[in-house]
């Protein structure tokens, strides 16, 4: 029988994969990672969106007609950032109880938990549940690859759970806001800037929506556990040069959703609050995703990290969104707990790590997870 491999060796082995996104080029990685589940006897399945963009689901168990229980990760990187590493990004340096490295966070060191999990979970399992394990390429940029998998026929089907392995130190988390961006466009006649009065000033008329942005009302109650909905708007051009009445204008504005409000009636307000003066474009769209923690299987599996945290879990968010803003609806919305080795903190950082005892720790998670099923 292969050995299983260890966790933090594999996440290592990942981390060697350059996956920076954009471009990604996540294939290489995906067909190791298909490799080591195939060879266990996991049904694999891969799903390209772009060249070198591949997308692997792997399933186990297929003979139980019960339906699986999901745990999804991604693997891709955002780029390395302007300010200088200390270690090498890509070697997978450990140094005390850390192992460092772009992705070691987020989130290589939480797939790698999630397929050791399910390595054992399958050598192991006697009438067990069944586990899907989707493993996406291009979340970083807006969820490209869990979006290219959703809009497939047939590939996806049920599930009773998802586990989204984002680092949260371990912390099963219920939930995340959703996020609408847009980009609101004003225009205007350009003239010189000797002769204001021949033009049609659009930058004048990006200020009025401005100011009618920050009075926006999402006539929203508090979600209790992610709080209220939010706007804010991040950035504002417009112009050509100083002498000139500018014909164009632009604001960026981000918008934080919570579950009983969707993005959609959201858009709808803001575009019927701005009027004709706006032209809106949609820059990234995902739901926001919660999961009631009175749910039995959330339940579950509080009890089964409670051991590896300084207390009893409660119900919180995480800041950032994922995949399961696209997998939670396809799968028909299951409850979903967001939980994974990485630092939260370390995400995106320069000199990313990841506590070594996490990545050990989020193994014996999953496999309680996975062996003790759905109530
Ligand atoms: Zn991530």
């Amino acid at each position: 029988m292969k050995k299983i491999p260890d966790p933090v060796d594999l996440t290592r082995k990942l981390i060697a994969f350059e996956t920076i996104n954009p471009p990604g080029q996540e294939r290489k990685c995906c067909r190791y990672l298909a490799g080591v589940l195939q060879e266990a006897g996991f049904r694999i399945d891969l799903y390209e969106f772009d060249a070198g963009r591949t997308n692997l689901v792997a399933r186990a168990l297929m003979g139980n007609d019960s339906l699986p229980i999901c745990f999804t990760g991604h693997l891709d990187t955002v780029p390395l950032g302007s300010a200088d590493w200390q270690v090498n990004p890509f070697a997978g340096e450990i140094i005390g109880d850390k192992l460092y490295g772009r992705g070691s966070s987020d989130m290589k060191s939480g797939v790698a938990a999630m397929v050791v999990a399910a390595l054992r979970f399958i050598r192991e399992a006697v009438g067990s549940p069944k586990i899907t394990l989707v493993i996406t390429a291009g979340e970083e940029t807006g969820s490209q690859g869990a979006r290219h998998l959703v809009g497939l026929e047939n590939v996806l089907g049920k599930a009773v759970a998802l586990v989204v392995a984002e680092p949260t130190a371990n912390y099963p988390m219920v939930g995340h806001k959703g996020a609408l961006w847009v980009e609101v466009r004003t225009s205007g006649v350009s003239a010189h800037g000797s002769m204001p009065d021949r033009g049609v000033n659009a930058i004048y008329k990006a200020v009025r929506l401005v100011d009618r942005l920050e009075r926006f009302d999402f006539e929203a109650s508090p979600h209790p556990v992610l709080g209220m909905p939010t706007l804010n708007v991040g950035t504002i051009s417009g112009g050509a040069n100083i002498n000139s009445v500018p014909d164009f204008a632009s604001i960026g504005v981000d918008i934080r959703t919570v579950p009983g409000l969707s993005n959609q009636v959201v858009l709808d307000r803001l575009t019927s609050l701005l009027g004709r003066e706006a032209d809106i474009r949609r820059l990234v769209d995902v739901g926001s995703v919660a999961t009631d923690p009175s749910d039995p299987w959330i339940q579950r599996v509080w009890d089964i990290t409670a051991p590896f945290l300084d207390e009893p879990p409660m119900a919180k968010g995480v800041t950032y969104f994922t995949d399961a803003s696209f997998l939670t609806p396809a799968f028909g919305n299951p409850p979903t707990v967001i939980l994974g080795p990485g630092e939260p903190t370390m995400a995106h950082k320069t000199d990313e790590f990841c506590y070594l005892a996490k990545i050990e720790e989020a193994v014996e998670i999953y496999l309680k997870i996975m062996n003790s099923g759905y109530p």
